[in-house]
């Protein structure tokens, strides 16, 4: 059963029409991803047009007023998309699909003009848009503020120069959320959001980074060399970016938490059929009580899970869910996540260690859900300081 038919958002989909859209996400995902999702690992992406099919299927804009091209369906059913993706093992399209739907779309629907959400969002539901958010840089990861994208006033707009790095759908994305530094010297309250067309002259993009797991995600650099952008691609107000930054984590944050539990799921799916399966010492592995623990302790813990991001997924739909609850569902969701397919992988013995297996992919797709969205040890850092304030960083 989904984890989200008790939640208590605000949602116009019934429970039935919820159960169809379940099915139907399963159905398309079988049809239009499964069959090709290998050869697209290969490829270090998935093909352009398939942002257009789940347009077309109405995947994209599924909590986006239907004035905007979206189904208003509610964000439950939009994050249960990306748990799905999760749970078949489509652990990089999952990522691609959460800052599309979980991440770019929201900014622009919170903090768009009209205008702004008139020109990109309907496109974005129909995937002829594909989006993406710049924050990391080379020498700015956790350490945000460090960053040295700058965009200048000049006639009629800014002029954007700097890098990025990691950048999730960078090598097809056609916006990009730019953080930008407008004022360099007002430090956390000098940085800006910007919409950037991604076929404006001054924007290029790097070769693909080759990762260790998600491999259908395509994950780019960028780089914007005196890249002009109009007055109108300014997201929000100049100098409040850290704070919408703050603002939208709980949301992004819901979305690595779909896809964590998703991928235990899935994980254990695959673990409960091979172990009844598989025989060693005139047994199933199944019968052995350390799989049955391993197991056991699995599903206890995918429950707990579930039961908090439920929690976390409630507060959201009141507009109470705070940083400190997204840093803590991120935290303990991404870190079971690592810890459940570990477990799995190890009762597939060595065929789990292969690339036959799917259980293999779930291992390598699991590693970088404690390092994006803001590492473990940020989230830590994050709920250390609502208990204890900020700690003293001199050495
Ligand atoms: C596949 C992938 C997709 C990504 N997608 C995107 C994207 O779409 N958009 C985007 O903007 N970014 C994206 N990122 C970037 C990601 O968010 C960063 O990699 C992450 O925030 C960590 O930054 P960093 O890599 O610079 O590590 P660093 O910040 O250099 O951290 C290195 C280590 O130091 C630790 N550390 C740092 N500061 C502290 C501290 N104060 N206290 C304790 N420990 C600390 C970290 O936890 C980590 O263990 C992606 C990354 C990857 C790999």
């Amino acid at each position: 059963m989904s984890v989200y038919r008790q939640s208590a958002t605000d949602t116009v989909v019934g429970n039935e029409d919820r159960a169809l859209f379940e099915e139907m996400v399963k159905r398309i995902l079988q049809q239009e991803v499964a069959p090709e999702y290998e050869r697209w690992e290969e490829a270090h992406q998935v093909p352009r047009r398939l942002w257009n099919t789940l347009g077309e299927a109405g995947l994209l804009g599924v909590d986006l007023p239907e004035a905007l091209g979206g189904s208003n369906a509610g964000v439950d059913i939009c994050l249960m998309v990306c748990e799905e993706m999760s749970r078949q093992g489509f652990g990089g399209l999952a990522s691609g699909y959460n800052i599309h739907a979980n991440i770019v779309m929201p900014y622009l629907l919170h903090l768009g003009s009209e205008a702004q959400q008139a020109h990109w969002l309907p496109r974005m539901a129909s995937g002829e848009v594909v989006g993406a958010i710049a924050m990391t840089e080379p020498g700015a990861g956790s350490d945000l503020a460090a960053m040295r994208t700058s965009a200048e006033r000049v006639d009629n707009g800014w002029k954007l120069n700097g890098a990025k790095v990691f950048i999730t759908n960078g090598q097809l994305a056609d916006l990009v959320i730019v953080c930008a530094k407008t004022d360099p010297a007002a430090g956390a309250r000098g940085v800006s959001l910007f919409l950037v067309d991604a076929s404006l002259p001054g924007f290029s993009r790097g070769k693909p980074i080759r990762k260790i797991g998600q491999h259908a995600s395509d994950t780019a650099e960028l780089f914007f060399d005196d890249l002009v952008v109009p007055e109108s691609a300014l997201l929000g107000e100049a100098g409040k970016g850290f704070v919408y930054l703050m603002q939208e984590l709980p949301r992004e944050r819901l979305g690595v938490g779909a896809q964590a539990l998703g991928a235990i799921d899935g994980a254990l799916q695959l673990t409960l059929a091979y172990v009844q399966e598989r025989r060693a010492f005139g047994q199933r592995i199944a019968d052995f009580q350390n799989t049955r623990f391993v197991l056991a302790t699995v599903r206890a813990e995918l429950e707990m899970g579930r039961a908090y991001f439920n929690q976390c997924l409630q507060r959201y739909g009141w507009g109470e869910m705070n940083s400190t609850d997204a840093a803590a569902l991120k935290l303990m969701l991404s870190e079971m996540q690592c810890r459940a397919v570990d477990r799995c992988l190890q009762l597939f013995g060595g065929y789990g260690y292969s690339q036959e297996y799917p259980i293999s992919r779930f291992y390598v797709d699991a590693r970088i859900q404690t390092i994006y969205a803001g590492t473990s040890e940020i989230m830590q850092e994050v709920i250390a300081r609502d208990m204890l304030g900020k700690a003293n960083q001199a050495a």
